[in-house]
């Protein structure tokens, strides 16, 4: 690898908002992020989630309510 063509590449420490912590290459050191594997719904509870979008769904077309205004 040739210097001064390559940014440094650091191991960045990053935290979620949930709390996590974890390691991974980056560029930058120190990365935060708002949802991680540990907290994100597609790992966590993405089926709970879409079922009770789905009531949400359900009520609105029932009383009339449009998802979108
Ligand atoms: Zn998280």
């Amino acid at each position: 690898m040739k210097e001064g063509i390559h940014p440094n590449y650091y191991q960045a420490k990053v935290v979620c908002n949930c709390g996590n912590e974890f390691v991974t290459g980056s560029t930058k050191e120190d990365i935060h992020v708002e949802v991680c594997s540990k907290c994100h719904s597609f790992y966590t509870g993405q089926q709970k989630a879409a079922s009770a979008r789905g009531r949400i769904d359900k009520f609105n077309r029932k009383y009339g309510v449009k998802a979108e205004a």
